[in-house]
């Protein structure tokens, strides 16, 4: 099968088939139709690169879920709407069987997410995935990092550090069958907080997506906003899997991979918030709040303080 066979194969139409698609795969371009007036597009990109990503042994199916995945958090985190997506993939060999389990996990998530795949390139060299998605939000409407001020509650949706879990338990029998089970979901098919992301638009002051770990992304918050913060480990949402407690709060804070929301309100807005969140979401948990003195504190049980380390994983940072 050559690259346009592939793409015939496994790519074209996935997704809905949406109006504002004017021309979709097959031409030299797609044609877009531009939103309404009085809204701003967004336009986010993300490569997965085998074996700094992902595992080389993912399976393909994950691998498509996970590659749209990480850019719909981005446009969550902005409180966006995603419609359009693209996709360049780089693959060793055009192997049937996962082209299949990839394209599943692609147009799956798609399908749930009401984003059509209108283009793409496809290449022969190492795995590498890359996906951009393009949506669009109420003019000055997006929720940008630099918003946060003392006084702001700190939340998050769902649990942090069952991704950073999966990959240190692979086979640990203390878990059992059924928190290995929700690890590696939380690993291998993160969902993006869509939902959740415009429900705090026009009410968060920042926010994020958590990529890198809870520290590291508040800690951007924390920079582009000019401000501090305090946790709480108490009330930090750990993955419910049964490992000791000192090792989940440290997946937390630090580990990354969890495409969870973090993001900062007003208690006024955060009430607000509240009264209509979807029990079917994800859930938001206040875990701090925003200070004025710079640096990130975490509250322990025996009401001590200390401060942590806001670095995540950075490439390149070895280099000279
Ligand atoms: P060109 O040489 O003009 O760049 P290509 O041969 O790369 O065109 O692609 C042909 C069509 O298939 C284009 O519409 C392109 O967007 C689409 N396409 C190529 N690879 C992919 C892919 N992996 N997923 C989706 N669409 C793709
Ligand atoms: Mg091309």
């Amino acid at each position: 099968m050559d690259e346009f066979g592939l793409i015939e194969n496994y790519f074209k139409g996935a997704g809905p088939a949406s109006a504002d698609v004017i021309l979709g795969i097959g031409d030299d371009t797609a044609i877009l139709q531009l939103p309404a007036n009085g809204k701003e597009l967004l336009v986010t990109t993300d490569t997965l690169v085998s074996g700094v990503h992902f595992p080389p042994a993912t399976a393909p199916r994950a691998l498509g879920h996970k590659a749209l995945a990480v850019n719909l958090s981005d446009i969550a985190a902005m409180g966006a709407t995603p419609h359009w997506f693209t996709l360049a993939l780089t693959l060793p060999v055009a192997d049937a069987a996962w082209l299949e389990g990839f394209a599943a996990g692609l147009v799956r998530l798609a399908e749930n997410s009401a984003v059509a795949l209108v283009g793409g390139d496809t290449t022969r060299g190492p795995l590498s995935i890359t996906v951009t998605v393009i949506g669009s939000a109420p003019a000055g409407k997006s929720v940008r990092r630099g918003g946060a001020r003392p006084g702001d509650l700190v939340c998050v949706t769902g649990r942090l550090g069952g991704a950073a879990l999966a990959l240190a338990h692979r086979d640990d029998s203390r878990i059992g069958e059924g928190g290995m089970h929700y690890l590696r979901e939380r690993l291998d098919y993160p969902l993006p907080r869509l939902a959740e992301g415009n429900r705090l638009r026009d009410h968060a002051s920042a926010m994020i997506d958590v990529s890198d770990g809870l520290a590291a992304d508040l800690g951007h918050i924390l920079a582009a906003s000019g401000v501090g913060a305090s946790l709480d480990s108490a009330r930090l949402p750990l993955a419910p899997v049964a490992l000791d407690d000192n090792e989940r709060l440290d997946c937390a804070l630090f580990g990354g991979d969890d495409y969870e929301l973090c993001c900062t309100l007003t208690a006024a807005e955060h009430a607000r918030v509240m009264q209509a969140w979807d029990p079917a979401w994800a859930p938001l948990t206040v875990i701090g709040e925003i200070e004025a003195g710079p640096g990130l504190r975490l509250r322990t049980a025996d009401d001590s303080t200390r401060p942590l380390e806001t670095r995540g994983y950075r490439h390149f940072d070895d280099d000279d």
